[in-house]
């Protein structure tokens, strides 16, 4: 039947639980979305004592900062809790490069870079 060559094909695909290369990838996975974890949650904590203290110290509230991720998440024109940030024009060559380099990717020339980018 054509229905159990297609499961049986799609089982045999899978890793042996036993297969030491994936057993390893499968750690080193585990381990980097660990570190990630880990990393995350400092962030997380440094936003928020960074947050505290400047809501202390200024008289901005929640509100305000609610509203500030809302403007900045719609800059890329879509609500979806994160920003886009869209390639820039060299100042050099005036081709499109990534945002993410403090330098072109097609003449080398030192490109302006945003600091969240
Ligand atoms: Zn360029």
């Amino acid at each position: 039947m054509a229905s159990m060559y297609i499961f049986g094909a799609g089982y045999a695909a899978q890793p042996q639980r036993d297969d030491p290369a994936a057993r390893a990838a499968a750690d080193r996975a585990k381990s980097k979305a660990d570190d990630v974890e880990t990393r995350l949650d400092r962030a997380m904590l440094t936003m928020e004592a960074i947050w505290t203290l400047v809501r202390e110290r200024t008289g901005l509230a929640d509100a305000d900062l609610l509203q500030r991720i809302a403007d900045l998440d719609a800059t890329d024109g879509m609500l979806d809790g994160k920003v886009r940030r869209p390639p820039i024009k060299c100042p050099h060559c005036d081709r499109t490069t990534p945002n993410r380099f403090d330098r072109c990717m097609y003449c080398g020339g030192d490109v302006p870079r945003d600091p969240f980018a």
